[in-house]
């Protein structure tokens, strides 16, 4: 008798569900913090000239030595410090937990926030331990600092900021976790572009500190390029669990020539955080509906009835994410990400018209 996969495939696999990517054919795509712009014509001729003469022919340089000067470059990241290379920042947490999976160690993170720390800790046998935050997203610093003290966690995630709420934590508080937390703290830094705020300038202050950034919200999701940042000991450890070849040879070109023009990507940027201001005051006028503050490109909000809405929406071509049943304090709740000024215009009259 074959076996099935429920004979075979480990408890922890078969208690997941796989992560849903709904299909946006068509429709204006704010549900998953994308940057909505294109690039200026003369950088896509750039890119064109770059990548047909590239040697897809070769594997690529497990180092990525460009790529890793550029960022070094253009994101200050002082020479006393490593960076490991993934494809997406999903790969570097997916790599820092299997490093650390020792059986039975912990992972500790405010809670709700990013899904994959909690699906690669349980893949992996790690126990993953959630500190709610309170009602309006804020950290219950307190609370976790308890929980640290009560778990000992062998890694820390801090989004920050978080996905989904938006929230920025204090400065200070992030210093308390970095002072107490005994082990890794990986800052998840995936939205600097838009908050500016980072500890890559403290690194050198805890050397147990990684700071972890992504370029997918900044213009590149597609290319799937994702880095973190600490200190020589701790990165040569991640490095060992980190396919070789991991990062493409278009993507190490291709990012490596966009970092070139941070300009550019800045200043959209900057556009999507003025969007998102707009989209914050128009929504919160509504009746009925709840704006959290949010430091990232998108921003939480709740309605009195989040499935109808979410469903209304899309009837009329806008796709959100919406969040109800996926943690208790996120009842009711949508994520809107802050698209380019005609998409927010459409995603307004639809929410307007779905409530
Ligand atoms: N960290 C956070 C906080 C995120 O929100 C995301 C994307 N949703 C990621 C990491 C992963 O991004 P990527 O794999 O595209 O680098």
């Amino acid at each position: 008798m074959s076996k099935s996969p429920k004979d075979l495939v480990r408890e922890e696999v078969l208690a997941l569900a796989a992560y849903h990517v709904a299909d946006a054919t068509g429709m204006v795509k704010l549900d998953a913090m994308e940057n909505p712009y294109a690039l200026p014509r003369a950088v896509q001729r750039e890119i064109a000239d770059l990548i047909s003469g590239a040697a897809v022919n070769r594997y690529p340089n497990p180092q990525a030595p460009e790529l890793k000067a550029r960022l070094r470059q253009v994101m200050a990241i002082p020479d006393a410090f490593h960076i490991l290379i993934g494809n997406g920042s999903d790969e570097i947490i997916q790599i820092v937990i299997q490093a650390l999976a020792r059986p039975g160690a912990v992972v500790l993170a405010p809670d709700p926030t990013f899904v994959m720390y909690r699906l690669y800790s349980l893949v992996n046998r790690m126990r993953y331990v959630g500190v709610k935050l309170e009602p309006d997203f804020t950290l219950d610093c307190a609370r976790l600092l308890a929980a640290i003290e009560e778990h000992q966690p062998a890694l820390t995630f801090i989004a920050y900021p978080n996905n989904p709420t938006g929230t920025l934590y204090p400065e200070a508080d992030v210093l308390r976790i970095l002072r107490a937390a005994p082990g890794v703290v990986v800052l998840d830094e995936a939205y600097h572009a838009f908050a500016k705020k980072s500890f890559i300038g403290r690194l050198a202050e805890f050397p147990n500190l990684v700071v972890m950034r992504t370029l997918s919200k900044v213009g590149m999701a597609g290319l799937r390029m994702g880095y973190a940042v600490g200190s020589p000991a701790w990165m040569l450890e991640f490095d060992k669990v980190r396919p070789p070849y991991n990062v493409n040879v278009l993507t190490q070109l291709v990012a490596e020539r966009l970092l070139v023009h941070i300009d550019v990507l800045e200043h959209q940027a900057a556009a999507i955080c003025e969007e998102r201001g707009r989209l914050k005051s128009a929504l919160e006028v509504l009746p009925g509906v709840t704006v959290f503050a949010s430091a990232a490109n998108f921003l939480l909000v709740r309605v009195p009835d989040s499935g109808k809405v979410f469903a209304a929406m899309k009837e009329r071509g806008v796709l959100v994410k919406d969040l109800h049943g996926s943690h208790p304090l996120l009842a009711q709740c949508l994520r809107i990400t802050a698209g380019a000024a005609d998409e927010n215009t459409r995603c307004l009259d639809a929410l307007r018209n779905s409530l």
